[in-house]
């Protein structure tokens, strides 16, 4: 069974569209939709209900508040009852048609098989620097090579999402995650659509932190930043104090300018600063991993029953994390 998640925010207009395109391509396939409603302020919810009461393929999962794209993706994969997954954007982006395709790497012998996005046309220019930028930077940095052009969308077999399903970190760098737990793998390339209808959730400011998610969940390099410019600034230091007894030797005139002195000072102050600054990144996480939270609430799901009469009704949650934590 193919298992494809979904997770929502405020995608009212997608669904019906993305529901009659899955199933135009999905045919001859025994497959379930997970859908995840991750605190969506439209009618969301209501159209994904009424979904699941037409089509007992589908399934929703409305989580307690909005939790993030990660954290609804997290859901998502914890309650897949497939042998291959699919994750999939809510709006469209990622073509359902090339599903098959997917699927026919998968039955070639492939645990992971990612969709590697062909060109980055449909994104502006300024996005596409940034973008390569921080992944130049994280693929320095990190110890596992994380694809560029590969989002969420990818198949992933059943042995690899246990794998991954077995990583609880709460702050979720996904592609990292999937990076991080390897299997064979093998690549589709594809062209991402515009979105369908609605607005992204994502701007710079978000953008910019998702990249320090990143970059603090694979490595540690940032740490050692403060012990380098350590090291370079006492040199500095030591090749002035040289020089100033030098000078007061010959020239016998030790008294410094004030503009000498307040640089060094307020260069000394912010290289402090910024050190602390990577420091208290990293203890936040630490903090934040320490409270072990959930990742995820979810509030109520409609969905099928395996084996009962064939009524759907909402049933309260009662698992909070998955079958393994
Ligand atoms: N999404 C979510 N929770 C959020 C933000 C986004 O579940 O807090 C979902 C959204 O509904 C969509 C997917 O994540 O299905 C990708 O979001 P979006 O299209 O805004 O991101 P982009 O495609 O611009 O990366
Ligand atoms: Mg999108």
């Amino acid at each position: 069974m193919i298992s494809i998640i979904v997770p929502c925010h405020n995608e009212a207009a997608n669904i019906a569209p993305l529901y009659d395109r899955l199933c135009a391509v999905l045919t001859g396939e025994d497959w379930e939709l997970v859908c995840v409603n991750d605190g969506s302020r439209d009618d969301t919810l209501a159209r994904l209900i009424a979904l699941s009461q037409r089509d007992p393929r589908v399934r929703v999962f409305d989580l307690a508040r909005n939790f993030g794209k990660e954290a609804a993706l997290t859901a998502g994969l914890d309650h897949a009852r497939g042998d291959a997954i699919i994750p999939l954007d809510a709006d469209l982006q990622d073509p359902p048609e090339l599903i098959p395709t997917l699927i026919a790497k998968w039955r070639e012998g492939f645990d992971v098989v990612n969709a590697v996005r062909a060109s980055r046309a449909s994104d502006g220019w300024l996005k596409r620097t940034t973008a390569r930028g921080f992944y130049r930077v994280i693929n320095r940095l990190s110890d596992v090579p994380i694809p560029s052009d590969t989002g969420d969308f990818r198949l992933i077999a059943r042995p690899a999402l246990d794998a991954l399903n077995g990583l609880r970190e709460r702050r979720r760098f996904m592609k990292g995650l999937f990076a991080w737990v390897g299997f064979r793998t093998a690549d589709i390339p594809y062209q991402r659509a515009a979105r369908h209808a609605g607005q992204t959730s994502w701007n710079y400011w978000k953008l910019w932190n998702f990249a320090l998610e990143g970059i603090t969940s694979f490595s540690s390099a940032p740490l050692r930043l403060a012990s380098y410019l350590g090291v370079t600034v006492s040199i500095f230091a030591f090749i002035y104090a040289a020089i100033i007894i030098f000078r007061k030797l010959v020239y016998g005139n030790a008294v410094a300018g004030y503009p000498s002195l307040i640089v060094v000072i307020l260069f000394l102050g912010g290289v402090q600063l910024l050190a602390l600054g990577v420091i208290g990144e990293y203890l936040g996480r630490i903090y934040e991993e320490s409270k072990q939270r959930p990742i995820y609430l979810i509030r109520a799901r409609w969905e099928r029953a395996d084996q009962d009469d064939g009524l759907d009704r909402a049933r309260p949650a009662r698992d909070r994390s998955h079958p393994g934590a």
